[in-house]
């Protein structure tokens, strides 16, 4: 007994209810969902269509496009008709938008009722139609823009007052008999946003969708939204998420999938797994890695490719590899599943990768 204690099995997922965003199952048991936001003008429907085609080819399975004008509300249901996944209507301040878009077929409406004046009000209009379109709302608080009685009573968009704020809208929709809400309680700082979502988890059962607002660059944005979500997910914690990121978000929907495929939450489609390089290297593997990575860009065979940049611990550091490399004196050894299958220069090392990848049925086992 080295005193290492025993990994813990991952706790069990969260129970919370299931809601449809259009054809997308959210909460319960149903895979967590990957979701994104286009940057266009709404109201540019070509330009909005495509950014939307973009996202969906990059695996984004829910997206989001924001309302603030009476031309985008108009722009709806020809963006609706056109879409292949569940668009979601991005809606504050204006109600009334609320209700253009459960009229254009939205599959869901996010309202940030801090924005909203006299939201309270129109709650059961709100509940009313939405429940006769079969349309859910995602309550989507923000540290940002927290209603100010709350800001008020808490003197900072706190965790208590995140979640308050998002339980006092839910009592209020469930007032009006309406339950297919799901939650998101936002802040730019990874461990408010964490501490948020665990009291929001212990406190209802309704689905979360999980976000760190404002999260910065790619580089900054994808650790904060990695750390957090990690955290969460590997709780049980969250159904839906958005990353978001100052960048194109075909750049978010990328860095969704991937904190779900390294957390175990999505079949990982190819991994390509290079060493960090050292003082044994022959190789430069930052650039043989690159290079392996843009050869395989698209293939959906889900192989783990390692790169190695020597032969001294090549095979034996990546025998859990499907496939791979290891460099030394100018050549590659390829080798599958831990066994070297021929050596090839270096000049050839991505083109022999890809044959193997290709010439092979990867449907035996490795064994
Ligand atoms: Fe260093 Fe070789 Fe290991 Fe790469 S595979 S880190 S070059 S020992």
């Amino acid at each position: 007994d080295l005193g290492i204690p025993a990994a813990r099995p991952s706790p069990p997922r969260r129970v919370s209810r299931q809601l449809m965003v259009g054809s997308v199952p959210v909460g319960g048991d149903a895979p967590v969902s990957v979701q994104s936001m286009t940057t266009t003008v709404t109201a540019d429907v070509d330009a909005t269509l495509q950014q939307i085609a973009e996202l969906t080819a990059a695996g984004c399975q829910i997206v989001r496009v924001a309302v603030p004008s009476a031309d985008d509300a108009d722009a709806l249901p020809a963006i609706v008709a056109r879409s292949t996944i569940p668009v979601i209507a991005d809606i504050h301040f204006q109600p009334r938008y609320v209700f253009a878009a459960i009229d254009a077929g939205c599959a869901a409406v996010r309202v940030n009722p801090g924005n909203i004046k006299k939201f309270d009000d129109r709650v059961g209009e709100i509940a009313h139609a939405a429940k006769a379109a079969g349309v859910s709302i995602r309550i989507g608080v923000n540290a940002g823009s927290l209603d100010p009685r709350v800001l008020e009573r808490h003197g900072k968009a706190t965790p208590e007052a995140l979640v308050e704020s998002a339980l006092w809208e839910c009592s209020l929709f469930a007032e009006h008999g309406f339950d297919d809400l799901k939650l998101s309680v936002k802040h730019h700082d990874p461990m408010v946003m964490i501490a948020a979502y665990r009291q929001l988890a212990q406190r209802c059962e309704y689905p979360l969708h999980l976000g760190v607002t404002e999260a910065g660059p790619r580089f900054q944005g994808t650790i904060k939204s990695a750390v957090a979500f990690g955290v969460l997910l590997a709780e049980g914690i969250g159904d839906t998420i958005r990353v978001s990121l100052s960048a194109p978000p075909v750049e978010e929907v990328k860095v969704g999938t991937a904190i779900l495929e390294s957390l175990g939450l999505r079949p990982k489609r190819l991994e390509i797994v290079s060493c960090p390089s050292c003082g044994r290297a022959q190789v430069d593997v930052y650039r043989l890695a690159e290079q392996v990575t843009a050869a395989f860009e698209g293939f959906e065979t889900p192989l783990r490719v390692a790169v190695m940049g020597c032969v001294v611990n090549g095979p034996g550091e990546a025998r859990e590899a499907d496939l791979g490399v290891s460099s030394g004196n100018g050549k590659g050894q390829i080798f599958v599943r831990g066994k070297v299958v021929r050596t090839v220069p270096e000049s050839q090392i991505v083109e022999a990768l890809v044959e193997e990848a290709l010439n092979r049925d990867w449907s035996e086992t490795g064994e």
